[in-house]
């Protein structure tokens, strides 16, 4: 836990945020500037800056980070979706507390901007 990091005082429930999962160690809100008419973030509670600070032992907690993803897909009749992790100011990270990009429901193009 980050004293000044939003994404952990999210999941502490110091900031409101519209919850669609959360467990002991991961949680799903909606993005509350969506860039898709689907928008979610999956977040850990565990504060890693960015997916550079990853390691091998952090496998399981961000595999279920996918699994918490595909299951909102599903809650909200995605079928189709894009996930992504922006990694660093070039890649558009602006929160330095991982989280995954859950967007749908439209089309995208590829490559992305
Ligand atoms: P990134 O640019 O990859 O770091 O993504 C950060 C995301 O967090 C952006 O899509 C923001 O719209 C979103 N965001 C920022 N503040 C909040 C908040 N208080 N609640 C929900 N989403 C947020
Ligand atoms: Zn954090």
């Amino acid at each position: 836990m980050e004293k000044n990091c939003l994404f952990c005082r999210i999941f502490k429930g110091e900031i409101k945020a519209e919850v669609l999962y959360r467990d002991e160690e991961i949680m799903a809100f909606k993005d509350v500037n969506p860039k898709a008419p689907n928008h979610a973030l999956v977040i850990p509670a565990k504060h890693i800056e960015t997916i550079n600070e990853v390691s091998v032992g952090d496998s399981l907690l961000v595999g279920k980070m996918v699994a918490a993803a595909s299951a909102v897909a599903a809650s909200l009749n995605m079928k189709s979706y894009r996930l992504v992790f922006n990694c660093g100011p070039d890649a558009g990270q602006e929160v330095f507390h991982i989280h995954l990009h859950l967007l749908g429901g439209r089309k995208f193009g590829w490559p992305p901007g």
